[in-house]
């Protein structure tokens, strides 16, 4: 069971927004049962992610941009009752070489978590999010282990779990969801979250749609017959069968 109180939860985000769309309302539903969520975004998504804001005129700098996106960021993660933070490690094309992996896995043995939220691994659509997890599963693997030493003792190996990948994209991507999360109870909450993030303003709407479709699935599939909305993940390692 994913949702449960007690637990410490590390959420990681290639740009402001994705942490939001994509696992909004099981944060929503950790807080609520207790639980204590840090969200690391890793960009702004400044360049990616922002053309509502770069289409004003006259046209933003780019830490102008920035602002706006650290204060819609920090507003959302406020509405779903999370911590922020920001690397700022420059978006599209994101690069986390080996400096930076170690300042994501520093950021595991600061805040011991025992649950990981991450964009899918192969989001081959989206080279961030798939250079965020590929550094996020390195920190995984690592964080436990004493040959690397950082400013905080190992710490135990988290679970990892991947979020959704962008609407429409999860036939290409081969993201197939083996966990659901019902949201219906928290949609709204997680809409309103959305909303703060206003660079872009198709969010709410899309995975609202989204949201109903996984909702179908887990009715269908994980024996969830009350829920109309879920979140979709796809948890990294196998269960105990008994
Ligand atoms: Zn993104």
């Amino acid at each position: 069971m994913m949702i449960r109180g007690g637990r410490r939860v590390l959420v990681f985000s290639a740009h402001a927004a994705d942490f939001c769309s994509r696992a909004g309302g099981a944060i929503i539903r950790l807080v609520d049962a207790g639980s204590t969520v840090l969200v690391y975004d890793m960009t702004y998504g400044e360049k990616c992610e922002s053309p509502a804001l770069w289409a004003r005129d006259p046209k933003p700098t780019i830490d102008e941009v920035k602002g706006i996106r650290k204060q819609e960021m920090e507003a959302a993660a406020k509405a779903l009752g999370a911590s922020i933070a920001c690397f700022d490690f420059g978006d599209s094309p994101l690069v986390i070489g080996s400096e930076r992996r170690q300042r994501v896995m520093e950021v595991f043995r600061e805040f011991q978590p025992d649950l990981v939220l991450t964009h899918w691994k192969d989001d081959i659509l989206h080279p961030d999010h798939v250079e965020t997890t590929a550094a996020v599963l390195w920190a995984s693997r690592y964080c436990f282990r004493p040959g690397i030493e950082l400013g905080h003792p190992p710490c135990p190996a988290p679970e990892v779990v991947c979020y959704e990948t962008t609407l429409g994209t999860a036939p290409v991507a081969d993201f197939m969801p083996n966990l659901y999360v019902d949201i219906t109870e928290v949609l709204e909450q997680k809409k309103e979250a959305l909303r703060h993030l206003a660079a872009q303003p198709q969010l709410p709407e899309n995975y609202e749609f989204l949201a109903r479709y996984r909702g179908v699935e887990a009715q269908q599939t994980a024996w969830m017959k009350e829920c109309v909305y879920a979140e979709a993940f796809c948890r990294i390692g196998t269960e105990a069968g008994g």
